[in-house]
């Protein structure tokens, strides 16, 4: 069985709940060992600690950067205490055993995000805690390492019910926390040394992630899951706050994040702007006068895959939009805030999700998109690509109007967050047709025709809403086929990439149909 804890050592840069613990740890009898700040920090709640130095017999040197690599520390962490020879060698070299280590590192992560210089990033690369850490967990057959301020009530709780010392079960699943944080460090810090040595494809890479959430299953019942966090604290999904309704599922994180991401292409000074997401691929997309008269144009888009579908929202929500979302079945609202009226309608319905993130995404910040494949996962930059006006290249013979143009903008933005094959018409800067993750162009315009017809008659509409509209292509027109259905349904201009093959035979059936049509030089492929 466990002897019980009678000795910790304590070496942590961030001291919230320190005082605490080290007087619980105190009045369960337990010896404490400490670094300096942390030593001055207990001292300073009036506890008694011991200097590791003092244990060590070498005082703390080189800026900190050795202060416990010692074999008084390291014998201590990891001596087997059930082995003759270990036993014998602690004696020889009155090395003290070390039952308990509660560890966090040099905030190395936060001072990159800050913005730090280099020599200061370097310094706060921690080498005695991982050591420490990894030592301890290696030994978890009989030290308890502690990694996480949350995990500290935890200690407690397990040690008051072994007498004074920790399960086996315990020790194991903090020991695999402590080589997921020591792992997530050095990933940290490699990530950083090869975006400070300009390299763009790094011979190894490593990543990690923080648990968030756990999640009943993934995108179908038989699938386990859980969602882990990258310790980013921009506005989105991951740090996001849900005001009420259930938890999110899955399918319900992936598809918010989809329509947060889209919505926050449409900066709040250009006007209110709303998106609806169903199966990551939008349905509906609209600027409005106000947020519910962009909700409203949005959901006007395709009002059948609508329901049951995620919101997102590009500035608070107001009582008046509220209002009009409670009036189907919706999975989730995501938006910058909510105010206390809306928050108030959406309390009387249980199951509707509210996430308010505090601001819009960023769409041009940099990131890296991951993808697994068998055995291995692929990395790219996010699209975080954009073309203004001045990218364009009219290449018919009529140029699009100033109104066709705004429109061509916005269903070029909203095309690049549609699978591919993508195809959007846009009328008044609102969706009116999206055909998406078809195999074939042409089906995908085919498609968003076909459902906009069908919306005319759900609206009681004289003609189909495509009359008059655009198209935005998030790759090339393979054949003159797609832009011939496009302008069937009603469109008159189009943005496209460019760069097929037949180009000018696509530029020559647009010109015979009096459309205009612009090349964006920029693809939108999204798989
Ligand atoms: P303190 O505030 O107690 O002076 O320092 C605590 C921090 O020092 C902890 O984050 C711990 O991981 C780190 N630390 C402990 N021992 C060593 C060491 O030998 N070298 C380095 N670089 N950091 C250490």
């Amino acid at each position: 069985d466990q002897t019980p804890i009678r000795r910790a050592l304590l070496s942590v840069s961030d001291k919230t709940g320190l005082a605490d613990l080290g007087r619980a740890l105190a009045a369960r009898g337990v010896e404490l060992l400490s670094t300096g700040g942390t030593a001055r920090a207990l001292r300073d709640a009036g506890l008694d600690v011991r200097d590791v130095s003092e244990v060590t017999g070498f005082p703390e040197m080189m800026d900190g950067r050795v202060k416990t690599l010692h074999p008084m520390v390291h014998g201590g962490l990891l001596a087997l205490r059930d082995d003759a020879s270990h036993v014998a060698a602690m004696e020889q070299h009155e090395i003290g055993p070390i039952d308990l280590l509660v560890v966090n590192l040099y905030p190395f992560e936060a001072t990159v995000a800050a913005g730090a210089g280099y020599d200061d990033c370097v310094e706060n690369i921690d080498i005695g805690g991982p050591a420490m850490i990894r030592a301890a967990a290696k030994n978890h057959a009989f030290v308890t390492v502690v990694v996480d301020v949350e995990d500290y009530a935890a200690v407690l709780e397990n040690m008051d019910a072994h007498g004074g010392a920790t399960s086996l079960e315990f020790r194991r699943g903090l020991a695999q926390c402590a080589y997921a944080r020591t792992a997530a460090y050095d990933a940290a810090v490699s990530t950083w040394l090869a975006g400070a040595a300009g390299v763009d494809t790094p011979r190894r890479r490593a990543f990690a992630g923080t648990l968030a959430q756990g999640l009943r299953y993934g995108e179908n019942p038989h699938q386990r899951a859980a969602f882990y966090t990258d310790g980013s604290a921009r506005p989105g999904i991951a740090t996001a706050v849900q005001h009420q309704g259930k938890d999110l599922s899955y399918n319900n994180i992936n598809d918010t994040d989809a329509a947060f991401e889209l919505v926050s292409e449409f900066a709040p000074e250009n006007g209110p702007a709303c998106a609806i997401i169903k199966h990551a691929n939008p349905c509906g997309v609209a600027r409005g006068k106000t947020l519910s008269d962009a909700y409203q144009r949005a959901f006007d888009c395709d009002r059948t895959s609508a329901f049951g579908g995620i919101i997102a929202l590009n500035g608070t929500l107001d009582a008046r939009t509220a209002e009009a979302i409670t009036g189907i079945f919706t999975e989730v609202v995501i938006a910058p805030d909510a105010d206390q009226a809306a928050r108030d309608i959406f309390a009387a319905k249980k199951n509707l999700r509210l996430l308010t993130t505090g601001g819009l995404a960023d769409p041009r910040a940099a990131a890296l998109a991951f993808r697994q494949v068998s055995g291995g996962i692929l990395v790219q930059d996010k699209d975080t690509g954009h073309v203004d006006a001045g990218d364009l290249r009219v290449v018919t013979k009529r140029a699009p109007s100033d109104a066709e143009l705004a429109d061509l903008l916005f269903a070029w933005t909203v095309a690049k967050h549609v699978k591919s094959n993508a195809i959007v018409y846009v009328k008044d800067g609102a969706t009116v047709g999206v055909g998406a993750g078809q195999m074939s162009r042409v089906d995908s315009t085919r498609i968003a025709a076909r459902k906009a017809q069908d919306m005319a008659g759900v609206l009681d509409l004289a003609e189909t809403p495509t009359r008059g509209s655009v198209v935005a292509s998030d790759a090339f027109f393979p054949f003159a086929d797609g832009l011939i259905t496009a302008a069937e349904a009603g469109a008159t201009a189009l943005i496209q990439p460019g760069g097929s093959m037949r180009d000018d035979e696509v530029i020559a059936a647009a010109d015979e149909l009096g459309l205009a049509m612009v090349f964006s030089g920029m693809r939108h492929f999204r798989h």
